[in-house]
Formats: C-alpha cells, sequence, structure tokens
C-alpha cells in the first residue's frame, strides 16, 4: 500500500503546526520521520491515522493506493499504530492484548476462535515470545511490551504499520538491538510502515527513507545515505550529527576562512569529526588547534581540541589512523578538512574556498 500525503497543513488555536506537507511513501518502504520535539511529527502520524483532521485546504489529501483515506472512517483504514508508552491492557493476558483487534471486529468479520488463535500464535512466534503468551504486561521488560504492542498492531493485518517512538522509553542498548530487531522484521513483513523518531541514528539506521521535519515542514526526504552525505541545509545536517562549525567571509566570490580564525559572518564551513586529517606541520595550512582530551575507548578515537578564538572541536579518527599518528595532550596540530559543506548566507554554496 502506497502513502502519499497531499498539501497537508495543520493549525491548533492559530499555531500552525504542520505546514504544505507533501510526501509519497511507495509500497512495503519504511520511512522514518526526524526531527525536534514540537516539529509536527506526531501530527503528521496522527493525520494519516485518522486520528486528526487537516486544516480543509481544498487539495489537502491522504491518498492510500490512489484512494483517498480522509474520506473513509478510522476503523476503515486498516492503520496499525504502536506509540511510545505501551498501551497494552494490564488486566489482559499477552494473548489476549495481541487478539483484542480481532475479537472486536464486527461479527461478519470476525476470525472464529480457532483462526484467533492461531494468528496469535503465528504473532507471538513473529516477535519472539510464543512462550509468554500467558504473562501480563507488568511481568514484561519493556522491550518485550513494545513487541507485544507491535503484535497486537499486526494482528488486523494493517496495510499501514504507524509507530511513534517506539522505543523511545527504553535504555539505550535495548534500543540499539530492537531497532536491528525492527529492521529485519520489516523486511520479513513488508509493510509500509512510518517510523517517528527524534533520535537520528535510529532513523539511519532502521529507514529505507529518512524525512527530516523542522517547525511543520519537510527540510529534505531522501535515501538515508543520501541525506546524510547531502544534506541541503544547515538545519538538515546539524541534526544529522555532530559538525564542527567555522565561519568566514567571500573575497571574490571565494569562501574565506583564515585558517579558522572566524573573521566573518557570511561564510559558514560545517564539518564533521571524522572528516578531518591531522598534520603537524604547520606548512600543511590546517586549522591550529591544541588537543586537550583523548579519548580512545570506543570504536572511535575521539579528541576535543582548543582552536585559537577558544572554541572546542571535536575530530574522531579510525584507531588505525591514530595509532599511525598518535596526538596526546597538549600537542599543537593542524587541522585538515577531507570533506565539509559550505554555506552562504544560509544557502548551500558550492564554489571556491580556503581555509
Ligand atoms: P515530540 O518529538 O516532542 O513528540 P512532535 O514533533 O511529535 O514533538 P507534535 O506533537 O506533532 O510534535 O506537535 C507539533 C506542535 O503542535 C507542537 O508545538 C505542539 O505543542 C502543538 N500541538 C500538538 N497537538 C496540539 C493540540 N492538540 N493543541 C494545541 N497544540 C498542539
Amino acid at each position: 500500500m502506497s502513502i502519499e500525503i497531499r498539501n497537508i497543513s495543520k493549525t491548533f488555536n492559530g499555531f500552525q503546526a504542520l505546514r504544505n506537507v507533501n510526501l509519497k511513501i511507495p509500497t512495503g518502504k519504511l520511512v522514518a520521520i526526524l526531527g525536534p520535539s514540537g516539529c509536527g511529527k506526531t501530527t503528521l502520524l496522527r493525520i494519516v491515522a485518522g486520528l486528526e483532521t487537516p486544516d480543509p485546504e481544498p487539495d489537502a489529501d491522504i491518498v492510500f493506493d490512489d484512494i483517498s483515506a480522509l474520506a473513509s472512517p478510522v476503523n476503515r483504514r486498516r492503520v496499525g499504530f504502536v506509540f511510545q508508552h505501551y498501551a497494552l491492557f494490564r488486566q489482559m493476558t499477552v494473548f489476549e492484548n495481541i487478539a483484542f483487534g480481532l475479537r472486536v471486529k464486527p461479527w461478519k468479520e470476525r476470525p472464529s476462535k480457532r483462526e484467533i488463535r492461531k494468528t496469535v500464535a503465528g504473532l507471538l512466534e513473529l516477535v519472539q515470545l510464543s512462550r509468554l503468551g500467558d504473562r501480563y504486561p507488568d511481568q514484561l521488560s519493556g522491550g518485550q511490551r513494545q513487541r507485544v504492542a507491535l503484535a497486537r498492531a499486526l494482528a488486523i493485518r494493517p496495510r499501514v504499520l504507524l509507530l511513534d517512538e517506539p522505543f523511545g522509553a527504553l535504555d539505550a542498548q535495548v534500543r540499539a538491538s530492537l531497532r536491528r530487531w525492527l529492521r529485519h522484521l520489516h523486511d520479513t513483513i513488508n509493510v509500509t510502515s512510518i517510523f517517528v523518531t527524534h533520535d537520528q541514528e535510529e532513523a539511519l539506521e532502521v529507514a529505507d527513507e529518512v524525512v527530516v521535519m523542522n517547525r511543520g515542514n519537510i527540510e529534505q526526504s531522501g535515501h538515508a545515505n543520501e541525506v546524510f552525505r547531502h544534506p541541503n541545509s544547515e538545519f538538515v545536517m546539524n541534526f544529522l550529527g555532530e559538525v564542527n562549525i567555522f565561519h568566514g567571509r567571500f573575497e571574490a566570490d571565494k569562501a574565506v576562512f583564515d585558517r579558522g580564525q572566524n573573521l566573518g559572518r557570511d561564510a559558514k564551513m560545517l564539518v564533521r569529526p571524522h572528516d578531518f586529517a591531522i598534520s603537524r606541520a604547520e606548512s600543511s595550512g590546517g586549522i591550529p588547534a591544541e588537543v586537550i582530551r583523548v579519548l580512545t575507548a570506543g570504536a572511535v578515537v575521539k579528541l576535543e581540541l582548543v582552536d585559537q578564538q577558544g572554541q572546542i572541536l571535536y575530530v574522531h579518527l579510525s584507531h588505525g589512523e591514530y595509532e599511525r599518528n598518535p596526538v596526546q595532550v597538549p600537542d599543537q596540530v593542524y587541522l585538515l578538512p577531507r570533506a565539509s559543506r559550505i554555506f552562504r548566507n544560509g544557502e548551500d554554496w558550492n564554489g571556491d574556498y580556503v581555509i
């Protein structure tokens, strides 16, 4: 089932939470909507689910496979919803929770008891909880409860699955393992899914496509790799990971950064911590900085440095790179950006530059 969000706006008491949002999600894709708190992610998801109505613009629509979903009642949309806070029924067992959506179907559509048992058993297996069907929610861990919530959402055989910060309340380790699990699960069931998160790492790891929102607008959407490597705005680059920022000026249509002296405001260079090479030679022309911290525990070596303006800079090196050229506190080094994005008065700029 493909989803098309057409020209959707939403105003709450004069506050515009969504502004003309347009998005196409092809059948079977898992799309992450990413953005800071309050940017409108949940509102958009609730409108797709039918739990909220958009502003009545003439061309506003939510289209499932070429048919307007706005016109169909919520219970006909066949949307599965998983929320951050496990909305499981506490007085029901895991089995009963998963069966709930099937048992409350209108009499004519309701499967037989035998069919319900079979479906729930299949779902318990899918979410790897086969042995826990008789437990109550408060006898489960947070991660297990979210898997039950997912099984319950899948029981009605949704055409679309919507997940609103499903792992937001879990600790980092459980969260990381559940997102990998969700990715595998999605590859098995292939239900078109929208996943809301404010965690960029989670979005980049789980989703086929990433949609970055800011203040009710879509700033950029595309393949996770494309958005990460080619952010189209300073906001997107900043939001998708740590960056070092250098201010500069324009001279004869060239961005000039005066070796990190921050002498202007019109030019901005953003460099990710893993995109620096380090030199010991002043003649390298790099940005001078002093090493103030070296953290070697972890997948990469993390350096903290301070430049001549007192700005703290972050550099990540692979262990191999660090071993070939180890630095320590308080070495003086020169940083050479291997890749960067430059913005001219906020607009992406691809012309010449000198650091
Ligand atoms: P978070 O990550 O914190 O959940 P979000 O991106 O999901 O944030 P939304 O919940 O969609 O953001 O809210 C978008 C904006 O709309 C916020 O400023 C919020 O305060 C406002 N808003 C949401 N629902 C209502 C409501 N029912 N009445 C008034 N304002 C609302």
